[in-house]
């Protein structure tokens, strides 16, 4: 059944993993999504979480909606090894978090997916492109929240590929910038597994330009260093040099920095940049929940603070940060 959603006040009686492609269709196409359930999964708390979605499970009058949608499709039964014989797994780098930032291989990826193992960082709408009753397993590592191993990821792809299924691996950004994504080809690889990556639209560069920031710039910046905040600066496993960072020259990106951030620019301080240095940092880039600031190397973690403007966010130090259209 084809109907027009935008706009119409849809209540999905599902809060299961099974919803979330629906849910996703529909807020694809414009309808106003409240879902009701008792508990909810990972992926539609998240949704609920930026705004996109109402999510209750208080009682809900059915009149007041222009659509009930009382059942999902469960997963079809999977094909078996003995049948179709190895599957395989495609990585898709499904960008930043809109769904138009899926390439046009990673969405005939999806178009072709029998599981779709995802991270909370992946565009959730673009599962609206899976076939009906495709199996979608959330695999979040939320820093200090639910969280699944490496090795069970691994072991998930490896498993569901050798039962003869087509696993695509949906990560945010590109699955080879802090993604881990590498790991997940050496281990299908590793089970004789065949497994193809397709390129993503890293955060690292997309979240500036989403905000009007050029990473580079003709005059200002001749490069960019991206570098990942995780671990402090002067923690006993941090490789990078802040001080010859400090010097590079180069316009500094730092990804999953947000808590660090007093640390980092800090060290950039000590190292000899100037406390002067523009700055930016954006959240939740190319989503409707985009928040940008501008603010100095010195200033920007308290002014960072004093909005509450938290993870996912790209912090980004130089010069460019200063330009005007
Ligand atoms: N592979 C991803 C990065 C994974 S590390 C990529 O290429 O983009 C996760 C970090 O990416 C977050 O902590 C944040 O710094 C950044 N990030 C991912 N999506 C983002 C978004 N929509 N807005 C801002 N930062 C984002």
């Amino acid at each position: 059944m084809e109907m027009n959603v935008t706009g119409r006040r849809v209540l999905v009686l599902d809060g299961t993993d099974h919803a979330v492609p629906i849910v996703a269709g529909l807020l694809r196409d414009g309808a106003d999504v409240t879902v009701h359930a008792a508990t909810a999964c990972a992926a539609l708390e998240d949704l609920a979480q930026r705004g996109r979605l109402g999510l209750t499970n208080d009682p809900v009058d059915e009149t007041t909606f222009d659509l009930v949608i009382r059942s999902v499709p469960r997963p079809r039964p999977q094909p078996a090894a003995a049948t179709t014989g190895t599957g395989r797994v495609t990585l898709v780098g499904a960008g930043p978090g809109d769904a138009g930032l899926v390439t046009v291989a990673g969405r005939a990826a999806i178009e072709t997916a029998d599981v779709v193992v995802a991270d909370r960082l992946a565009p959730w709408e673009s599962l609206a492109w899976a076939p009906p009753g495709v199996q979608v397993i959330d695999v979040s590592k939320i820093p200090f929240g639910r969280s699944t191993s490496q090795e069970d990821i691994n072991r998930l792809l490896v498993e569901h590929a050798k039962a003869g299924r087509h696993v695509v691996r949906l990560k945010g950004g590109d699955s080879y910038v802090f993604g881990r994504g590498f790991e997940e080809v050496q281990a299908c690889t590793a089970a004789g597994v065949p497994v193809t990556v397709v390129p993503g639209v890293t955060s690292s560069v997309a979240a500036p330009e989403l905000a009007g920031i050029p990473v580079t710039h003709r005059g200002l910046a001749q490069g960019f260093t991206v570098i990942s905040g995780h671990i402090p600066p002067g923690h006993p496993d941090s490789t990078l040099d802040y001080a010859a960072l400090a010097r590079s020259g180069t316009t500094l990106v730092v990804l999953m920095g947000v808590r660090t951030l007093p640390a980092i620019t800090e060290a950039l301080m000590d190292g000899g940049l100037s406390p002067d240095t523009p700055c930016a940092l954006v959240g939740d880039a190319s989503l409707t929940s985009q928040r940008v600031i501008r603010s100095t190397l010195a200033r920007i973690a308290t002014d960072a603070a004093a909005i509450g403007l938290g993870a996912p966010a790209v912090a980004v130090i130089g010069d460019v940060t200063a330009l005007e259209p």
